[in-house]
């Protein structure tokens, strides 16, 4: 079975679980050691930022992963896909915070940041920085500091330099209202790699329901059965470990299902990943919500579990945190797609 062919089989048989390192991650060690961990604990999918050193640094950790002897839950048959994340200027995924002057150095915003990308001296280090906007949300609205820069690339240049590198499948973070911009956009990021699956990534914090089905139509439009749909919830970066934290990623695949797939039998085989907020409860609240689902893609909560791990683990060798982290994160995934 081809490669492609291999991840229509996932997706279709509700097998495929993605790992989202950072959509502006670009700390190629913890890549690398994320990579490893997780293909050992029978992740098949990472989702990376498009920069060819990071591909290169999931890739090396899926290697190193495929060739150690210990066994794990790897499947050895199934080496994981690697996708690359790009964004439109403004979705969240590929921004980067900023402190700006207004701050009063109340110092709330480094504690809430998921990554330590905020300083003890308020600097916000870029490639730790994965644009959630926690840091935002306890910042004083008397003070105001936190915006944004966009992470910006220069996609017909940057996307065949991945794929050169080993990434076999794009993601377009497109959950802005500028649609002309966005299906330009999009139409680059499908004439990048002709013959892969090409993903776009909405959620429904600037688009109406109705704007998120025009969106994927016209998305489908251009890429033709090669279309992912990744369906986030908003806030992306989830909170605590339960049902309601996941609600609004399940809610986003519900609409999906209900407005467009068996509404329009040309999108019954749509594949949609359910993204954004994402725990160890999202399969199972899909499932008993009766929404189905082609995969699960966990960013912050699957960093979360292994955080601690991950500095003391070495790539290729066996240790006890290696083993705890890696019993971790496949509890995760066989919570999700058992
Ligand atoms: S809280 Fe989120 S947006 Fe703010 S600095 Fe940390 S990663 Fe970036
Ligand atoms: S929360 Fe806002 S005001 Fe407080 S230190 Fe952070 S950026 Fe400055």
């Amino acid at each position: 079975m081809d490669r492609v062919a291999g991840l229509r089989n996932l997706l279709e048989s509700s097998q495929f679980f993605k790992l989202v390192c950072g959509a502006g991650n670009e700390n190629a060690d913890e890549v690398n050691k994320l990579a490893f961990i997780y293909t050992l604990a029978g992740c098949n999918g990472f989702d990376v930022s498009a920069s060819p050193e990071i591909v290169k640094a999931c890739l090396d950790g899926i290697e190193a992963a495929m060739s150690f002897e210990q066994i794990y839950w790897s499947d050895k048959s199934q080496i994981p896909y690697i996708t690359v994340s790009v964004g439109m200027p403004g979705d969240h995924h590929v921004r980067k915070a900023v402190i700006t002057d207004n701050c009063i150095r109340c110092d709330l915003c480094i504690p809430s940041c998921p990554t330590n990308a905020i300083t003890p001296s308020l600097l916000v280090k870029d490639d730790l920085c994965i644009g959630c906007g926690d840091c935002e949300a306890v910042c004083p609205p008397t003070a105001s500091a936190i915006k944004y820069k966009h992470n910006e690339k220069e996609l017909s240049n940057i996307l065949p330099e991945c794929i050169a590198e080993g990434a076999e499948s794009i993601e377009l973070h497109a959950g802005v209202p500028d649609n002309q911009t966005t299906i330009q956009e999009w139409k680059t990021v499908c004439d990048c790699l002709p013959d892969g699956m090409v993903s776009m990534c909405l959620d429904r914090y600037h688009l109406s329901n109705v704007q998120l089905i025009e969106r994927i139509r016209q998305a489908k439009d251009v890429a033709g059965d090669r279309l992912i749909i990744q369906a986030d919830g908003v806030p992306i970066s989830g909170g605590k470990d339960n049902f309601n934290t996941t609600l609004q990623a399940v809610s986003i695949a519900d609409v999906i299902n209900k407005d467009l797939k068996l509404k329009d039998k040309r999108f019954r085989k749509l594949p949609v990943l359910i993204s954004g907020g994402t725990n160890t409860y999202t399969g199972k609240l899909a499932k008993q919500c009766g929404v189905p689902f082609s995969g699960i893609t966990i960013g912050t909560h699957a960093r979360k579990l292994v955080k601690e791990k991950v500095d003391s683990i070495i790539v290729g060798k066996n240790s006890p945190e290696l083993a705890v982290a890696i019993n971790s994160a496949h509890n995760l995934i066989s919570s999700n797609i058992s």
